[in-house]
């Protein structure tokens, strides 16, 4: 047995650990470009606006109280650093934006499903912490009918707290009944899951491409390229 068998309860990032865009913000802004029939040759390549436009939108998202208002913020001020100052083009992008992403939809990563049933069928509590904001973050978690899987969720924006303030991991283990060191939590977020977590006690697995230098004194207990790696260590 393997010694993790000392957690009673697994607790997961979402983004980029349970789920992955099948579009990249580079592949939504072009195509938003395109479809508004705007060229990309005065404002930058998609990959440049891409790489700003998910800057920004960790930099607002704080002080957003929707996804909708936040992606119009973010491309009002992309655009007016890129010259562009009128906001009916800044709100244009937005929308349409927002139209695309929403059509290509979220996902889980392949076994993602079959890995929480089997973790709950083995006797795990398990629980889902995700940054974001509420509306933004409710809206993947319905779409891929998620909420079922886990005995609690907790959303950032819905408590305010944001990991990786400690007080976010305490926050579900108290909704999971949960003693810290007896919970392994799972993400993809060296500086989020991985700080965050252990700073609330919690050991860590996490998920990082392998071979990926620590960027940091904090050293996760286990390390995966995937999530399903998790398997070899729980189940
Ligand atoms: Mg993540």
């Amino acid at each position: 047995m393997p010694d993790s068998r000392a957690f009673t309860h697994i607790a997961f990032d979402l983004d980029h650990t349970l789920t992955f865009y099948p579009m990249s913000t580079a592949g939504v802004v072009a195509a938003t470009f395109d479809h508004l029939g705007l060229s990309l040759n005065s404002t930058g390549t998609a990959e440049d606006l891409a790489s700003r436009y998910d800057a920004l939108w960790v930099a607002l998202e704080r002080g957003a109280q929707s996804a909708d208002g936040l992606r119009h913020a973010v491309w009002r001020q992309l655009l007016a650093e890129r010259g562009f100052a009128a906001d009916g083009l800044a709100e244009r992008v937005a929308v349409e934006y927002g139209v695309t992403r929403r059509a290509n939809g979220v996902r889980l990563f392949d076994g993602v499903r079959q890995l929480l049933s089997d973790l709950r069928a083995a006797g795990y509590g398990l629980g889902l912490l995700t940054n974001g904001l509420s509306d933004a973050q409710w809206e993947k978690i319905h779409s891929l009918h998620m909420e079922p899987l886990f005995d609690a969720v907790v959303v950032a924006g819905d408590v305010g707290l944001f990991k990786p303030d400690p007080r976010a991991f305490v926050a579900l283990l108290g909704r999971l009944s949960a003693a810290p060191s007896r919970t392994l939590f799972v993400g993809d977020s060296y500086e989020m899951d991985v700080v965050g977590a252990h700073a609330a006690g919690l050991a860590v697995a996490w998920i990082c491409p392998e071979g990926t230098p620590l960027p940091g004194d904090v050293v996760p207990r286990f390390a995966f390229p995937s999530v399903l790696g998790l398997r070899e260590v729980t189940l």
